[in-house]
């Protein structure tokens, strides 16, 4: 493929080969801060964003391949040449770290919480089902870890903004969010799916439900810039906080009734479709995020630790 493509660019350059498509959409949701905003079934596996400060530029998550973070890189490159000076993993998912390595290389240093270092080379497997090609297996080897990590979080001063990084419970026990107050904004991570069900194998969700009242009671006007999904608000926040709520006590009620398996699943299932059946990704997690809760409701849910 590499050798077709030196062929044709040999004979006719330039306009022969037109770039990539976009893996995202770049959203500037603040005079200094920008969404990238991936497309339903976009390579780019996920949302990320940055930073513009007068001394440097902050990276929030990395997307889940070296391509996408190589167009999020030129991206940035055509708005300033500042230093990329920091990344922040909002957690340790494939699809929020796997470009760490081309940011490192162009010379950032990579901050998590201390858990996206113990699990970024480990858990991310678990993504490929029980027999990892060697491919994915090098995928997941080849992530690149974080150079600093902390417990709580960290503020970083970019001149004249400042993005405060916190620790929150609820999607894998090892999430950080990212305020910039200056600018009313919030990187939350996959704490926040805007309108579509989220992925919830690792999350704890009464820890998430109470983060997501966070957001409400401390950010009631702020822009959130979800994990997945487009640019929201305090909405589209109540939305998934009401839809764990609900799931939660629909899982309990089923339970309660004495279902198990996939009559818990069917009976979930039509209670919810009503009103998420519409929300991106129905198909694939509503079963998921049923077992995933009855599990955590029945004390068995295996976590990352
Ligand atoms: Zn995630």
């Amino acid at each position: 493929m590499a050798l077709l493509a030196l062929a044709l660019a040999a004979v006719a350059p330039a306009q022969a080969l037109p770039p990539p498509a976009p893996m995202f959409t770049l959203h500037r949701v603040a005079p200094s801060v920008w969404a990238a905003i991936a497309g339903p079934r976009s390579k780019a596996g996920a949302n990320a964003g940055f930073v513009v400060g007068r001394r440097a530029i902050l990276v929030v998550d990395t997307f889940e391949n070296v391509q996408a973070a190589q167009q999020l890189l030129a991206a940035i490159r055509g708005i300033s040449s500042l230093p990329i000076r920091y990344v922040v993993n909002t957690h340790y998912h494939i699809d929020h770290v796997a470009g760490n390595g081309l940011f490192a290389a162009a010379g950032a240093t990579i901050m998590a919480q201390t858990n996206v270092r113990r699990w970024a080379r480990t858990d991310n497997l678990k993504f490929f089902g029980p027999n990892p090609t060697a491919a994915q297996r090098a995928w997941v080897a080849g992530i690149t870890l974080p150079d600093i990590t902390y417990d709580q979080g960290v503020n970083i001063y970019l001149g004249g903004i400042m993005a405060e990084v916190r620790d929150r419970p609820g999607h894998t026990g090892g999430d950080s969010v990212v305020t910039i107050p200056a600018a009313n904004v919030v990187f939350t991570g996959d704490m926040l799916w805007n309108h579509m069900l989220p992925n919830l194998i690792d999350a704890s969700t009464a820890p998430l439900i109470a983060t997501l009242d966070g957001f409400l009671c401390d950010h009631p006007r702020a822009v959130f810039i979800p994990g997945h999904g487009e640019v929201a608000h305090a909405a589209d926040v109540k939305a998934m906080r009401d839809f764990l709520a609900v799931l939660r006590a629909d899982v309990g009620r089923a339970e309660r009734a004495g279902k198990t398996g996939a009559a818990l699943t069917d009976a979930v299932m039509a209670e919810l479709k009503p009103v998420y059946g519409d929300w991106g990704l129905w198909s694939y997690f509503a079963p998921r995020d049923i077992a995933w809760t009855a599990e955590e409701l029945r004390g068995t849910k295996p976590l990352p630790h």
